[in-house]
């Protein structure tokens, strides 16, 4: 170390200290890299490798971008899984003695990035954290917005919740490095950062540690008292926060801690079968539930709807509260529009409240939230009173800061630069010194204009002129061929080719005082902006809710925008375990198939003669979309929407299960049929009375007769366990279930054969399904006519109990073969030396007649 630069000692003291993350030193108006992470960096963002001399004999390799425009290369590096450590000059290189003080003032990471738009705009950005306890202590939260929560759970529960959130990153203990469970969350999320740290503190410290962070005496208002392992996770987290971020977050308040029992569950291949959030060909959101009723104005409404989606309610009242909202709104068309529209005009609240308590909002953030707080007024104007406990809330929290919205009015310019370290975006008459500093600048340009006429008058140089440049600053321009009337006192400053360049100390004088004007004019204005933007985090709390409301209000408004456009109706919500449609429709589907096409259906589920429905009709016949279009129907009703139906009574659930088509898993390694077989399972010991469980071909996977046994078994449990199902099935066998149990009764989805073609009906009737159809189904999908008709053949003979007479050609073909190998044989055997002529013929004979029997 002795031999090495200052400057390189400083590096890598500070890089010892962040050994995990790329560190963006900065050096005057770069961020370089140096060694490793150089390399890495370079590769990354497919920037020039460079190298630099460190004080000893071989170089060190570098590279490095413009620390103006460093976002998107941060962004990039994040997103390809690493963290970037940003290292600051903390002094004024001009007042520095010697090197100048740097130090590292944030680390971004994939999970805390607050860096523009690194995160979709109606994507939350998780970072969760995990503490292994007798029960799991469970805490995440999203820095951009300030949301953190808490809660206690058992493994599975556990996986389920990181399969909810989705978190970017993930915080576990050193201890968890190689654990069963880091492998089961691999295969939930395989792109999940990963970040692993000692949790040293104990419980009480834990404790302390968050009351103190948070300012308050105690944590039983936000439900953590008795939560021990939900303290300790929302401590560990806290502090990787507080170490990353350096500054303290204002806009945090302490984790909440909620139940998962407060809702509905929908486990982690419930909510994949059924595409709530994303489809499941390429993970997009096309074709999910959430693409049909996402009409949100506000990225902030459009996460809170994502949350609703997969954090349904179980609780009769709330929903009501949301139904009355959304139905008030379907009915008031004009009123939709108008508050539509105003919140068509909010920015993202959140996330600039956000940027303003770190520290890192702009005056455009500035401008936007102002922007975004004036349509409050007219918003409250609008908000209907008592008509729903729900509207009523977010009216009271539409609290707004007049005075704070006035201020920045009266501060801001409309229009705000994008660097505003440059200045310029504070009005004029706000602050006096400010004003004259600025007059002094305007004046100082006819001061300028003056000093020219009167020097050209003065000197008889007709082209002298007073210009400026960076380097040298103000200076009087005389072209070559008017040198000799250069007056004594101008003092030669610079050669051009064809020009000198002088300065007066006349000049020089006005340039010093125009430059310090310039320096304090900055200066007053980022004064002035920052103690905006601490008024911002000072009211960040306030504003949050504000956003709350707001963001409730446009889903509420999407959901109503999209009842009115796709005729869905409100459901009635009941206690008692009932699901009845009547003329229900998939609310995907039918927006894929041309309007008016979707053939819609009833279903009823009791527990009593409709416990368990088994559903039998051909491939394609739409027995997964009645399956799925019963199981999202009642999600949606649990969500406060309207639902897809002429009528819905829908009974309070407690989870919602499936078990849909062959998901191939092969890659997380565990075939189809223990994936199926293991889903089934978690479905047979969770499910409830109060579970509805939709099951779409069990017992695929294996012989026919291991999976009809597995599959009858299946149903005879779920109806004696009193559990609310959906059976969709090929075995045929199944129906006979209805004759045996009261609570199960068949149904088929209709087809007719249409000379000898097969016509789907998608009606949904009682009883049996005649006919298989597969051979039709399998004509419609292009088999050869030929293997068509053969297979009508096939099954014709085992439908009269025999087995089906083989006449392949092949196997023509191969007796063929053996016969050559007859012949051949015999041919091999003889001896044509020992042969008399006659017996040579007799042979000769034999041999062809042999061969003409084949
Ligand atoms: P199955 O599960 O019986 O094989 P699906 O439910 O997958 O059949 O339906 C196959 C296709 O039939 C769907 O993709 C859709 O295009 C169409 N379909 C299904 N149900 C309906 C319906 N009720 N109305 C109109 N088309 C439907």
């Amino acid at each position: 170390m002795a031999k090495l630069t200052p400057m390189f000692r400083q590096y890598l003291e500070i890089k010892e200290r962040y050994p995990d993350a790329i560190l963006f030193f900065r050096l005057g108006d770069f961020y370089e890299m140096f060694f490793d992470d150089a390399v890495l960096a370079s590769r990354i963002l497919d920037i020039t490798l460079t190298s630099r001399d460190k004080g000893t004999k071989e170089k060190v390799p570098m590279c490095g971008v413009p620390a103006a425009n460093a976002t998107p290369y941060i962004n990039r590096l994040v997103e390809a899984g690493y963290k970037v450590a940003i290292c600051e000059q903390v002094e004024d290189p001009k007042q520095a003695k010697g090197l100048v003080r740097r130090e590292v003032v944030r680390v971004i990471t994939p999970g805390l990035n607050l860096c523009g738009d690194f995160c979709a705009a109606k994507e939350h950005l998780f970072l969760l954290c995990v503490f292994p306890g007798k029960k799991y202590g469970l805490s995440y939260l999203d820095l951009t917005t300030g949301d953190f929560r808490a809660t206690e759970l058992f493994e599975e529960e556990l996986l389920n919740e990181i399969a909810r959130l989705e978190p970017k990153e993930i915080l576990l203990p050193e201890e968890l490095k190689d654990s069963q469970l880091v492998l089961r969350i691999k295969e939930i999320l395989p792109q999940v950062f990963f970040s692993f740290r000692n949790f040293l503190r104990a419980a009480r410290q834990a404790e302390e540690f968050l009351k103190e962070s948070f300012n308050v005496a105690d944590l039983a208002g936000f439900g953590l008292s008795g939560a021990p392992f939900a303290i300790q996770a929302s401590a560990a987290l806290l502090d990787y926060v507080f170490e990353t971020q350096k500054e303290k977050a204002s806009h945090l308040t302490p984790p909440r801690f909620y139940y998962l029992s407060s809702f509905l569950v929908l486990d982690e291949s419930t909510k994949r079968n059924l595409e709530i959030l994303r489809n499941n060909l390429d993970g997009s959101i096309k074709g999910s539930l959430l693409a049909v009723l996402d009409k949100t104005e506000t990225s902030m409404g459009g996460r809170l709807l994502k949350e609703w989606l997969v954090y349904p309610l179980r609780d009769i009242e709330a929903i009501e509260a949301r139904l009355q909202a959304v139905a008030y709104f379907v009915e008031d068309h004009g009123l939709r529009k108008e508050l539509r529209e105003l919140v068509a005009r909010v920015s993202d609240v959140e996330r600039l409240v956000s940027r303003a308590a770190m520290g890192l909002a702009n005056p455009r953030d500035l401008v936007a939230l102002k922007e975004s707080l004036k349509v409050l007024p007219k918003v409250k104007e609008l908000i209907p009173q008592k008509v729903s406990p729900l509207l009523d809330e977010i009216y009271a929290n539409l609290a707004i800061p007049q005075a704070f919205v006035s201020k920045i009015e009266k501060n801001l310019i409309d229009d705000p630069p994008v660097n505003f370290r440059e200045g310029g975006f504070i009005r004029e008459g706000v602050h006096q010194e400010l004003d004259e500093l600025r007059g002094l600048k305007t004046d100082g340009l006819s001061y300028l204009a003056q000093l020219e006429a009167r020097e050209r008058a003065r000197t008889g140089i007709p082209n002298l002129k007073i210009g400026y440049n960076r380097i040298f600053g103000y200076y009087i321009e005389v072209s070559k061929s008017h040198l000799s009337k250069v007056p004594e006192e101008y003092i030669r400053k610079q050669t051009l080719v064809g020009a000198e360049r002088f300065i007066t100390p006349e000049l020089k004088e006005f340039e010093a005082k125009v430059l310090s004007a310039d320096e304090r004019i900055k200066e007053i204005e980022l004064e002035l902006f920052l103690a905006l933007r601490q008024e911002v985090a000072d009211q960040a709390q306030v504003i949050k809710n504000i956003a709350r409301a707001l963001a409730t209000l446009d889903v509420l408004l999407s959901l109503a925008e999209v009842s009115v456009e796709n005729q869905y109706v409100r459901p009635k919500l009941v206690p008692e375990p009932v699901i009845e449609i009547k003329e229900g429709r998939h609310p995907v589907v039918e927006k894929a198939l041309p309007s008016g096409t979707f053939v819609p259906n009833s279903v009823r589920l009791d527990l009593e003669e409709n416990t368990v429905l088994i559903i039998t009709g051909p491939n394609m016949a739409g027995k997964s979309t009645i399956l799925r279009q019963t199981a999202l129907i009642t999600l949606l009703a649990h969500i406060g929407s309207f639902v897809p139906a002429e009528e819905a009574c829908i009974g309070l659930c407690d989870r919602i299960f499936s078990r849909i088509g062959a998901s191939d898993q092969l890659s997380r390694g565990r075939s189809t049929f223990m994936v199926e077989m293991a889903e089934c399972a978690n479905i047979l010991h969770q499910a409830t009375s109060r579970s509805l469980v939709i099951l779409d071909e069990i017992g695929r996977g294996t012989s026919t007769f291991d999976g009809l046994a597995i599959a009858w078994a299946v149903a005879e449990f779920l109806q004696k366990k009193q559990v609310m199902t959906l059976f969709a099935t090929h075995y045929h066998e199944l129906t006979e279930l209805a004759a045996e149990y009261p609570g199960i009764k068949n149904f088929n989805v209709a087809v007719k054969d249409f000379e000898d073609q097969i016509v789907f009906l998608y009606r949904l009737l009682p009883g049996p399904a005649s006919e298989s159809y597969g051979i039709q189904v399998a004509a419609l999908a292009g088999l050869p006519k030929e293997v068509v008709e053969r297979a009508k053949e096939i099954l014709a003979t085992l439908e009269k109990g025999s087995a089906p007479r083989i006449r392949h050609t092949k196997k023509q073909q191969k007796s063929l073969f053996a016969m050559d190998d007859i012949l051949k044989h015999q041919l091999l055997a003889l001896n044509p030396d020992k042969l008399t002529p006659l017996e040579a013929l007799q042979k000769l004979y034999e041999l062809r007649a042999l061969a003409e029997k084949s």
